[in-house]
């Protein structure tokens, strides 16, 4: 043993030492690549224990721990390989940005009142005090969404910007009248669809949400999606098409217009109203009409005459 192994061994040992000392009994070791050392230094490190704390030791020491998936329970992974209890001083780590769930929603559709009860509760109980990202120290109110509770049709923006922060309803002022001119145009009125956004705060400056605000955010539209299990989703905007396809490197001119599943629901990325109004040409406009057609065919609708 070389001298400088020899002073890495006594560091990490004074520093099991400490580590104990606060109640870590264990130091949980891939069971690939340098076991041999690890455990090594592990075992004469409990040398003094008693034979049973020993083989628990070495046999915590030598069991690969596979973290859960986002969004997925933790389990044992066989019979002769037992789930290991993590050290009780350690939280497991959380992604950054979640791992999308591939599955469809399994769980039967709820009637209207209980989507309407339950939407009720996670706004009231969860949504409007959050704090559990930065965009809560600058919002004026929280923007859970609206519309029809029992919607075929989900609208997905991107953030609330400073009109919707202040009226704490989605896409109000320009944009908002925009969306509502493509849903007159679809035959519909803006309280038959639902309408959302990724964050439910407004990013400051109207700027870009951050991936961990993403991350951080997104489980609550999850949950709106999976009460509601509308028929279409529709997102507005590159950065909702990227957040549901998890691909930052999607760009929107090659996404939309083509059709997408998110857990077993029809997906159709479109234009955010916002960037048809600084780019109002006939291209994008006619690309976007396009689209609510594509979503208006797959729903069996046919458009008012007017819009025809
Ligand atoms: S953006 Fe979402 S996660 Fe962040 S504080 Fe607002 S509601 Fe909470």
């Amino acid at each position: 043993m070389g001298e400088g192994e020899g002073a890495i061994q006594n560091r990490v040992r004074l520093w099991l030492r400490s580590e104990r000392a606060f109640g870590l009994n264990f130091v949980p070791v891939q069971s690939v690549g340098g076991l041999q050392r690890h455990d090594a230094i592990v075992q004469s490190n409990v040398a003094s224990s008693p034979p049973q704390k020993m083989a628990d030791d070495q046999r915590r020491a030598t069991t690969t721990v596979t973290p859960p998936r986002f969004g997925q329970p933790s389990a044992p992974t066989s019979e002769s390989s037992p789930a290991v209890e993590p050290p009780r001083n350690t939280a497991p780590l959380k992604p950054l940005v979640p791992m999308p769930s591939a599955e469809p929603f399994d769980a039967p559709t709820l009637p209207r009142e209980d989507k309407a009860r339950r939407l009720t509760a996670l706004d009231n109980n969860e949504v409007r005090g959050c704090t559990k990202c930065r965009l809560c120290e600058t919002r004026s109110n929280t923007v859970f969404g609206e519309g029809d509770v029992d919607s075929k049709i989900f609208f997905i923006g991107e953030g609330p910007g400073e009109n919707e922060d202040l009226q704490g309803r989605p896409f109000v002022g320009r944009a908002g009248e925009m969306l509502d001119k493509w849903i007159a145009a679809m035959g519909l009125r803006r309280g038959d669809v639902f309408i959302a956004n990724i964050v439910k705060c407004r990013p400051p400056g109207n700027r870009v949400p951050m991936p961990d605000e993403v991350a951080t955010c997104t489980p609550y539209l999850e949950r709106q999606l999976e009460i509601i299990r509308p028929k279409v989703i529709v997102t507005l905007g590159l950065p909702a098409l990227k957040y549901m396809a998890n691909d930052p490197k999607l760009a929107m001119g090659r996404s939309r217009g083509t059709w997408r599943e998110w857990r077993g629901i029809r997906w159709m990325p479109t234009f955010h109203p916002a960037y048809v109004l600084r780019q109002y040409t006939e291209e994008t406009r006619s690309a976007v009409w396009s689209d609510l057609q594509r979503v208006m065919k797959e729903l069996g609708m046919s458009p008012p005459e007017r819009a025809k």
